[in-house]
């Protein structure tokens, strides 16, 4: 299965795969579980439907490692413009970005002017702008970027992977911003120097930072929680530690995929904890459609029956 997993996550970064695949019909109808549609207004009307089921939503427009300047601008306003219509339709929706999208990989200076703008711009809407983390080589730029836009704003939001080793030095640091702060477990084909590849460990390793996550003075100090997995076990475990330790269900949420664990969704929310939705739209899905397959090998044998 290690072995599955990694050509897909090579196939999401291969560029011949990355032209030829999604043409394919069949590739495309099963893309359809993931994501309801390519358009801004696809995502929000299913923002709207599961609102009207009481989730909250987290909206984010595919496309990384953009490498034009123009392009960066075009995201930004598609941003804005995505801020004004939730805003006008009063959606409880919020927006994660990717660094890469905003310039990363070829200029620093432009991709934090980007966010800032965005960091404005939602801040006036009373929205908050979080910030996916992608592969390990470009953490520091996006932890250091993070630091210096929380100077000047707190409706900024960050992730952290539970299977990166250096993730409890970077938690520890990151506790004393008063600031939201989202756990995964990791989504990219990382190498075991900076890794850790057993997924037990990483379960574990998730628990643990999870717990600490979860200390009622880091709480009181206005930090804010949000654990995105679908992993029943490790939400039992979170659900728990919070009641052992009288921590109102009000303080942290769980994060979910559109589409994926359906049913446990539903049991989350049925059981009053808070949960938000993160639906990923837009036309450049592959890489990320990949990354998805590649979480769990029964979707490789739904999409090929
Ligand atoms: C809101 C949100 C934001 C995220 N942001 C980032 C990010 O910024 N950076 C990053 O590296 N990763 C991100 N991820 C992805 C994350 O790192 C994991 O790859 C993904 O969530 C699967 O891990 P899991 O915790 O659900 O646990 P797993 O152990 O992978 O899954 C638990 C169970 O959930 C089910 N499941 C999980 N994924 C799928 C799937 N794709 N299809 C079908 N069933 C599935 C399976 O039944 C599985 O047994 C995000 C995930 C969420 C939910």
């Amino acid at each position: 299965m290690a072995l599955l997993k990694n050509i897909l996550l090579w196939t999401s970064k291969n560029d011949w795969m990355s032209q030829k695949l999604p043409k394919y019909k069949f590739v495309q109808n099963s893309l359809s579980r993931f994501m309801p549609g390519e358009l801004l207004s696809d995502a929000l009307e299913e923002c709207k439907n599961l609102e009207y089921s009481e989730y909250g939503t987290i909206i984010t427009y595919l496309g990384e490692n953009v490498n034009l300047e123009e392009d960066t601008y075009q995201v930004v306003d598609h941003y804005r413009n995505a801020l004004i219509v939730i805003d006008k339709t009063s959606l409880n929706t919020l927006i994660s970005v990717k660094l890469t999208q905003l310039g990363l990989d070829f200029d620093k200076n432009l991709c934090m002017e980007n966010l800032n703008q965005l960091l404005k711009l939602a801040k006036n809407y009373n929205s908050i702008i979080w910030i996916d983390m992608e592969e390990y080589c470009y953490l520091e730029q996006t932890l250091e970027i993070f630091k210096k836009m929380s100077e000047n704003y707190h409706n900024i939001g960050i992730t952290l992977q539970a299977y990166l080793h250096r993730t409890t030095q970077d938690l520890d640091e990151l506790l004393s911003y008063a600031t939201n702060l989202r756990l995964v477990k990791g989504a990219y084909n990382e190498n075991s120097s900076v890794a850790i590849k057993n997924k037990d460990d990483i379960d574990t390793n998730y628990m643990n930072l999870s717990k600490k996550m979860l200390s009622k003075d880091i709480l009181n100090n206005g930090f804010k929680p949000s654990f995105a997995t679908h992993d029943d076990r490790i939400i039992d475990y979170i659900i728990n530690e919070a009641e052992r330790n009288l921590i109102s269900s009000d303080t942290y949420e769980f994060n979910m995929l559109y589409g994926i664990r359906k049913k446990l969704q539903k049991e989350i929310l049925e059981s009053n904890q808070n949960i938000k939705i993160l639906i990923s739209y837009g036309e450049q899905w592959f890489p990320w459609y990949i990354r998805r397959i590649a979480e769990n090998p029964k979707n490789l044998f739904l999409l090929l029956k």
